[in-house]
């Protein structure tokens, strides 16, 4: 069995606003094995771009990574200054991000656009050389040559999204975040930027972590999911079998709430409303929902512990 590339532990990042600490992530702690796709999932608000935000060190005031690990390759992220963490990202992990226009420069060409991060970390290129590099850049993510030369305005949303998936794997980084990359555009334009990625993820053996809420995406895409809820992780399993028998009784509502037909959908969302992150419950974050709550959810926080091989669960119905 492979490695694993990233190991995140008991992370916790807050957010210090006048009436407290939101607490975006939570002791959460996971591994994930080199060349392998993950999804994370939760509803709105649960912490996943805080968990991508804090992996890309980009946890801006008043955000604060409080504690944890998040070793990435042996090298442990939170330690690295800002200077060393320049030098990792898009040579060791890189970000697709949600808006593709937002992420562009709009007054630079696109060739300019792949190769910046490129000459950003010391790289010198002949101009034969650059234009090989974005050729090759191109094509790996289905464009045409000619958009080399073209603006950022001159190109479709999808298109647009793409050239950041580009610029993802310009330095062939071992691990790719992306958040919600294909949530602004149409369904079918979605589908086919999901292609390119997980392409590429199987072309350039890369780590994926990939955020959403479209669990019908995730059950085509990742192999392996990961479920967040107010913060906290709540269970991570193969994909498979996380939707045929799902451990936690927030993973259960969540896939009970798709609709039917192969249980592929956006999730509705469950009964009840999520837990202020600034005041969590005392316990188990879930039990204010959970239909399965007992005293001791009330009382006392489940660990995360594997279940099964390779199945982790806070859920005190799965503690031994
Ligand atoms: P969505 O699916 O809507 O993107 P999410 O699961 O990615 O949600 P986050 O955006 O990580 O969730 O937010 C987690 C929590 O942190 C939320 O309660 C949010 O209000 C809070 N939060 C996020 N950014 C800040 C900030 N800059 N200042 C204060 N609180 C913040
Ligand atoms: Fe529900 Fe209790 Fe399990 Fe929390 S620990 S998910 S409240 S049964």
């Amino acid at each position: 069995m492979s490695e694993p590339i990233l190991q995140v532990k008991n992370l916790k990042v807050y957010y210090y606003v006048e009436a407290g600490a939101v607490k975006a992530v939570d002791d959460v702690t996971f591994d994930l094995d080199d060349g392998t796709k993950m999804g994370l999932v939760g509803e709105s608000g649960s912490g996943k771009s805080t968990m991508a935000q804090a992996l890309m060190r980009m946890i801006k005031p008043p955000g604060k990574i409080e504690g944890g690990e998040m070793i990435l390759d042996g090298v442990d992220l939170v330690k690295l200054s800002t200077e060393q963490m320049r030098q990792t990202k898009l040579r060791k992990l890189a970000m697709i991000p949600q808006g593709a226009m937002n992420a562009l420069n709009p007054v630079m060409r696109i060739d300019h656009q792949l190769v910046d991060g490129m000459l950003d970390h010391g790289v010198t290129l002949s101009k034969q050389e650059r234009e090989e590099r974005v050729a090759r850049l191109l094509e790996m993510v289905d464009l045409a040559p000619k958009v080399a030369k073209m603006y950022p305005h001159e190109l479709s949303g999808g298109m647009q999204q793409r050239v950041t998936v580009a610029q993802s794997i310009s330095m062939e980084p071992d691990l790719i975040i992306a958040d919600e990359p294909t949530s602004a555009l149409d369904v079918v334009i979605q589908r086919q930027v999901m292609e390119t990625i997980n392409n590429l993820q199987e072309r350039l053996g890369l780590s994926l972590i990939l955020i959403g809420h479209d669990m019908g995406l995730m059950a085509q895409t990742v192999s392996r999911l990961a479920v967040m809820y107010a913060g906290r992780m709540m269970e991570i399993g193969a994909t498979y079998d996380m939707f045929r028998d799902p451990l936690h009784p927030y993973t259960q509502l969540l896939i009970s709430s798709l609709p039917v037909l192969a249980n592929k959908g956006v999730f509705a969302g469950i009964p009840g409303i999520t837990p202020s992150l600034l005041n969590p419950p005392e316990g188990c974050v879930f039990h204010t929902r959970c239909p399965k709550a007992w005293d001791l959810c009330s009382q006392s926080t489940p660990k995360f512990t594997e279940a099964q091989p390779g199945r982790w669960v806070a859920c005190h119905l799965h503690t031994a």
